[in-house]
């Protein structure tokens, strides 16, 4: 047995996170590797120590092998953590772990150099009867082999780098005049992308459901698997959303899937935890697109991956295993202790939450966190924090969110609901899309496969805000700019009075569409705001932190949570985030120039004048008492100073941002 007291998780983000926590829960100290651009990460604090390995791009830091070693001899630590990307599935790091005699927590380095290469991977799996895509995975790279090899496989098909993953190195060939181009091309990249040229062909499945199965092997020769995950939503052949179990899988089928994973992983040695992927046709084609009719009973073995998955959750939630714990538990040199996995309970789901652009081709969006607030009912791995910026050297993922209920359908509506609460202001992500996709039919049906979101794509795009949606935002960032115009001030509102002042008016940008609002004091002692056409009186509000809340008159509360930085306020309310953007009010006011000026933060009525012209004031002094908007609030000096003038007596009506006094040192 192996003494793994401390751990060194050589990666970043929510996956450094999750395994420190795994890692704390087991009384074994954790030690962060961090680039520049991750010195205040969430991982870094939260580990108990960390060491800088490198400036921001990866190569330069997390992918530099000899860093990482220097970075665990200094701090002591036993073991090293791949977690999943970066140096994961290299086995030259692997083995680089072990030669500095410390345990690598994943499989020994000749098993995933075995499996690293899609090539031996598919050889090794028929060997053990496992069954495979049609292709060809010779030797023979000559373009020549490929085309006689394409006469038997039929298009379409796919020609794949041997080295490649993430969804990368892949390009389909729909004919047989396109295949030698491709080939030649393919070559190209998989050698400069993967350093790598090697290739080979596969059957292209038209719809396919693409269904994993996790298994654990541990160092005394036994294997389990741990049943499956479904991750047919993908974009760019990258996984958006995964769930445990799969609707398409009968008890048959999952048992044998399950067998031909231990198979696969027996034939190999496999030590640590692993993914075997299969893709499953579903009888839908180009040709028959509506038939969903259930799968065939076939599956096709793709790929192992030899770490931990991103969409391991899913299957701890629905097993109630912790597989951080037991990959320790097998790098230790502890036996597994199961022959079976625990039954599948409930179902589980997850979505990857990216910085990502779902309207603009899902491309990566980048800027700062202002804040991260997750709702209870779900589990969240999230490895960001209010101030994170979101650059370029990383994947856009910002963490995954995680929900398990009795049924599937419970588990997507729990799901979509945390969704449409999260609230994460500051950049674009996908988080609406996310809950769109959950509120599906077709995914509700479990109609799934990897097409899902292309052929669902019009459905799916955002829409503009209905005029409610809108009106909600604009009213409550109106009266959210109203109270923070007036700091420390209760909210206490002593009787709303009627102040017959002229309608202000706000205007906001929502893209490029002006959003304008004119707000007065109304009937009742009610405020009315216009907004498209239609009068909305406003009894009362408050704020709460970043959350506002206004009252309907008739009573109906509405709320919304709001988010400002650089000019633009992200304003969410009843599950959509819009980002307005004020216009200036009165760009030409003579008060903005004003050294000294304190200006009315709300249009109302001056109630009391508590200061004269030269007299010496300290800051904070109180100087105008007004009243409107149900509440009277003070405008106070901003700093000590001398009252040099005073523009109003009490009984003036004021508009916002009339000058009332000016006070200078
Ligand atoms: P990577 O290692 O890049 O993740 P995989 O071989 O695991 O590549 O495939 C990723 C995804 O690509 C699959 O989930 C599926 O959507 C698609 N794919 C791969 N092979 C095939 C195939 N033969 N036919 C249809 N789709 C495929």
């Amino acid at each position: 047995m192996r003494a793994i007291d401390k751990v060194l998780i050589a990666n970043r983000g929510e996956i450094a996170l999750r395994v420190m926590r795994t890692c704390r829960a087991m009384g074994i100290a954790t030690v962060a590797v961090y680039s520049d651009a991750d010195a205040e990460a969430p991982f870094v604090r939260f580990a108990d120590e960390a060491v800088r390995i490198g400036p921001a791009p990866a190569r330069e830091s997390y992918l530099v092998i000899n860093a990482i070693l220097d970075a665990a001899r200094t701090t002591g630590a036993h073991a090293i953590h791949p977690g999943y990307g970066f140096l994961s599935e290299n086995a030259a790091f692997a083995e680089a772990v072990a030669d500095a005699g410390l345990v690598f927590i994943g499989p020994p380095a000749p098993v995933i150099g075995k499996l690293g290469s899609k090539q031996a991977a598919k050889r090794i799996a028929k060997t053990a009867g496992v069954p495979v895509v049609p292709g060809y995975e010779g030797d023979d790279q000559a373009t020549s082999a490929f085309v006689a090899a394409a006469k038997g496989i039929g298009y379409p098909l796919l020609v794949k780098a041997s080295a490649g993953g993430s969804g990368k190195g892949m390009r389909i060939v729909r004919a047989e005049g396109e295949l030698v181009e491709a080939i030649e091309r393919a070559r190209g990249e998989a050698a400069s992308a993967f350093g790598d040229d090697t290739l080979l062909l596969e059957k292209y499945i038209e719809r396919p459901r693409h269904i994993e199965i996790q298994i654990l092997g541990d160092q005394h020769g036994n294997v389990v698997h741990l049943w499956e995950r479904e991750c047919s939503i993908q974009r760019r052949h990258q996984k958006v959303i995964e769930e445990a179990p799969s609707v398409a899988l009968d008890s048959d089928r999952r048992a044998a899937m399950g067998r031909a994973a231990v198979e696969l992983g027996k034939a190999v040695g496999y030590v640590g935890a692993g993914t075997v992927e299969f893709i499953v046709p579903t009888g839908r084609s180009e040709s028959n697109p509506f038939h969903s009719g259930s799968p065939s009973g076939e599956f096709y073995f793709l790929e192992v991956n030899t770490r931990l998955q991103v969409e391991h959750p899913v299957t701890e939630l629905t097993l109630g295993l912790d597989l951080v714990r037991e990959q320790i538990r097998i790098a230790r040199g502890e036996h597994l202790g199961y022959d079976v996995a625990p039954p599948q309970r409930g179902w589980a789901i997850e979505v990857r939450l990216c910085a990502e652009d779902p309207e603009r081709d899902y491309l990566p969006t980048t800027g700062t966190l202002l804040a991260v607030d997750v709702p209870s009912t779900v589990r969240a791995d999230i490895g960001v924090t209010a101030g994170t910026e979101i650059g370029i050297h990383y994947d856009s993922m910002l963490g995954k969110i995680i929900a398990h209920a009795p049924t599937r359908r419970e588990a997507a509506q729990v799901l979509r609901r945390a969704l449409e609460e999260l609230w994460v202001p500051g950049l674009i992500t996908n988080r609406e899309h996310l809950a769109k996709i959950l509120a599906h039919p077709a995914f509700l049906a479990g109609e799934l496969d990897t097409h899902f979101l292309e052929r669902h794509a019009g459905e799916l795009a955002a829409r503009a805000p209905g005029l409610d949606r809108l009106r909600v935002a604009a009213i409550a960032l109106t009266l959210h700019g109203i109270a923070v115009r007036r700091p420390a001030e209760p909210l206490a509102p002593p009787g709303w009075r009627n102040v017959p002042v002229a309608d202000q008016q706000v205007t906001y940008k929502l893209g490029d569409t002006d959003v304008s609002l004119g707000y007065r004091p109304g009937e009742a002692g009610a405020m009315a705001f216009s907004i498209g056409g239609k009068e909305i009186h406003v009894s009362s509000f408050g704020v709460d932190g970043d959350r506002l809340w206004f009252v309907e008159l008739g009573g109906h509360r509405r709320q919304a949570r709001i988010a400002t930085s650089g000019g633009r306020s992200w304003v969410a309310s009843e599950g959509q985030v819009l980002a307005l953007v004020e216009e200036p009010r009165f760009p030409d006011l003579a008060a903005r120039g004003v050294a000294g000026g304190l200006t009315a933060p709300m249009p109302g009525k001056v109630v009391k004048v508590l200061v004269i012209t030269g007299q010496e004031v300290l800051a904070g002094a109180a100087l105008v008492v007004l009243e409107a908007m149900k509440m009277e609030h003070t405008v106070r000096a901003s700093e000590a100073g001398t009252v040099r003038a005073i523009h109003v007596i009490a009984g003036d009506q004021v508009d916002a941002d009339r000058l009332l006094a000016v006070v200078t040192v």
